[in-house]
Order: structure tokens, then C-alpha cells, then sequence
């Protein structure tokens, strides 16, 4: 068992014993990812890049908590959708690398249709 998967397991376990299987359907999974992801964009806001790496020094905890509920939905929509993760995102990366050549970006942080302009 990969890393991953023993982390789907305690993940799958955790929801079996608590009966809410019945409530991840990729729908409200996606809308789980998409309100923990928020929770940990509002730890920073209003902060500048300063006051969000002192915030963190100060709160790690809390950012590595939502760090984790985003992680929890992800790994969950993948494994009941049959998602390889790793697969896919080594598959993401060659697209990125083709989206984006060396020596067209270096150094920049245009999306990848402004690189032309
Ligand atoms: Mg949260």
C-alpha cells in the first residue's frame, strides 16, 4: 500500500464508522475542497506577505490544519473516484512543462496565453 492509499484508508475508515459515505458524492466533495481551501485563504487575509509568514510562525498549527481538511477532500475524491494522484499530476506536469518552456518564463509570472503578448 502507498502512503497515499493507507491515508485514503484511515480516511475511508474514519467516514465508514461515522456512516457518511452516503454524503460524498463528487458534487459536495468538490464544494468541501473548495470551502477548505477558503478556510485557509482566510487565515491570510488582509495580511501582507510579511504579516501571513509571521502569522504562520506564530499559528503553524492552524495552517496545518487547513492545510489537512484540503488534503482530507482531495485524497477522498480520488480514491471514490478512482483517481491515481500521483499519476495524474506527473501527467499535469509534462502539460506544464509544454505550457510552459524554460526559456519563455524564467523569472516571470504571466499565465501561460500572456507570454506572447
Ligand atoms: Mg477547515
Amino acid at each position: 500500500m502507498t502512503q497515499l492509499e493507507t491515508l485514503q484508508k484511515l480516511i475511508s475508515d474514519f467516514s465508514e464508522e461515522r456512516d457518511w459515505t452516503q454524503f460524498h458524492n463528487l458534487k459536495d466533495l468538490t464544494i468541501g475542497l473548495s470551502t477548505e481551501s477558503n478556510e485557509l485563504l482566510q487565515l491570510f487575509r488582509f495580511k501582507t506577505n510579511e504579516e501571513c509568514d509571521a502569522y504562520y510562525k506564530a499559528q503553524p498549527l492552524k495552517v496545518q490544519e487547513e492545510l489537512s481538511d484540503v488534503f482530507y477532500y482531495l485524497l477522498r475524491i480520488a480514491d471514490l473516484y478512482h483517481i491515481d494522484l500521483e499519476e495524474a499530476l506527473k501527467k499535469k506536469m509534462i502539460q506544464n512543462e509544454a505550457k510552459y518552456p524554460i526559456d519563455k518564463v524564467k523569472g516571470k509570472n504571466l499565465k501561460y496565453n500572456e507570454y506572447d503578448k
